[in-house]
This record gives C-alpha cells, structure tokens and sequence, in this order.
C-alpha cells in the first residue's frame, strides 16, 4: 500500500522496486499521487502500470478543480498549478475520473479519514470517532504523510479507546480478531515525520500483519528535478528533512 507520493518520481520508483521483493498481490494507492514534486506525470504512469487500485487526494482534485486550491498554502498551490501546465489533458482526465473512497478486499481505502477525504487524522481522539464511520475491520488512509496504527479493541467505546501507536521502519503489527484498525502508511513522496526515507506499508491479510516499510531513495536527485523547473525552495528543502 502507498500514499502521498506528490510527483516524485525518484522515491516513487525506489518504493515500487522494494514492494516488487515482497511477492505481493497487488499495490492499492490512496491518493495525492501529484502536487509539491517535479514529476506528476513519470508517477501517474508508475502508479497507472503497478497499481490496481487508487483513489483521489485532495492535491489531484485541486489539480483539476481550482477551487479546491482555496484550501492551499501558497507553495502548495504554486506546485498544483505548475502541475495543471505540464499535466496532459487525458492525464487530467485520470486524476478527475479517480473515486474518493474504494473497498479492496474488505478493506476501506481512504485519501483523510472515512468521513470525511480532506480531514486530518493526527491523534486517537480524532480518530475514535472515525470508526464509526465505515464498517470494515481495517481502513487504509493516507493524507498526514505521517505512519501509524490506530486501534480500537472489540466491545470498547471507540471514542474512548482507541488509541495510536506509532511505527518504525519493519516493525510487524499483529492485527487481533475482532479489534479494528485505522492504519497510515506514511508518504512515499514527502514524509513529515522527521525521517525523510520513502515510506509505505505491506498488509497481508492472510496472516494478519501491517509492516512499516521505509526506503532510501536519493533525494539530492529529487531536489534537483525539482530545483530545475523552479518549484518553491521550502518544498525542495523539507523532503531532505523529513519534515
Ligand atoms: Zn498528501
């Protein structure tokens, strides 16, 4: 599973190659494949040839739907717009016919949380009230560039007792019957959480599990794709931060 990958071309790949060992079934995207980076289009064709299924983030809506920018910071929506000029129109056509939500396997995949695409999901008190809002025993979310597991253990209150917990690169959460979970794979394309290598996730059903996966790319290669087309300097910075 992948999310957030923001037109980088350069992890988007390294990602793809590591998931390629791990004899998956198949590759689910959450969104956001554009905006902040230099390649949109090198991560549509990777996502459009390796994934089965993806759905929108709100940086592919407001690529092709200007109001959505009002909602962006500046160097968000000078990236957006950059990528509506070097987008073609039937890649356009891609990102406007791509669903909000989807279900894979019984899995609830979203881009923000299940209620509601463009809402954040930081902390367990924003998630609790989330599980009540899809019935599934596992939702998939992108969106905070952020890793994480939030769980809600059978019989509780959600809103009570959910609670987060953090993941670090190849952990392996079990996942327990009858508990249900919100999980983040973090942000091939842009991490925020302080560790700049590419992330995403490996979720096998059969045996139940969640592995954080995170992997070096060379992001002096990104930058660079990014510095040549004239894309914000604080963009260009974070991803060497993680931040
Ligand atoms: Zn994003």
């Amino acid at each position: 599973m992948i999310s957030d990958i923001h037109g980088n071309g350069t992890a988007l790949e390294a990602v793809l190659r590591r998931l390629g060992e791990e004899r998956l079934d198949h590759v689910v995207c959450l969104g956001d494949i554009v905006g902040y980076g230099a390649e949109p289009s090198r991560c549509l064709e990777l996502v459009r040839t390796h994934c089965s299924v993806c759905i929108s983030g709100n940086h592919d809506r407001a690529a092709v739907d200007p109001r959505v920018l009002l909602w962006f910071n500046q160097d968000a929506a000078t990236a957006v717009r950059w990528t509506r000029e070097v987008l073609t129109p039937e890649e356009l056509a891609y990102l406007e016919g791509l669903p909000e939500a989807a279900l894979d396997e019984g899995v609830r995949l979203c881009h923000g949380a299940p209620s509601n695409p463009d809402r954040y999901l930081f902390d367990a008190a924003g998630a609790g009230a989330e599980f009540t809002e899809f019935e599934e025993a596992l939702a998939l979310v992108g969106h905070t560039h952020v890793p994480g597991v939030y769980v809600c253990r059978e019989g509780d209150d959600p809103v009570l007792a959910s609670y987060r917990q953090e993941l670090a690169a190849e952990d392996v959460y079990v996942l327990e019957a009858g508990h249900r979970y919100i999980a983040n794979p973090g942000s091939v394309g842009q991490p925020r959480d302080r560790d700049p290598r590419a992330s995403a996730m490996v979720v096998d059903l059969a045996a139940g599990t969640l592995t954080l996966a995170r992997v070096v790319y060379d992001i002096g290669e990104a930058q660079r794709t990014m510095s040549a087309v004239g894309l914000p300097e604080r963009l260009i910075r974070r991803l060497a931060a993680g931040s």
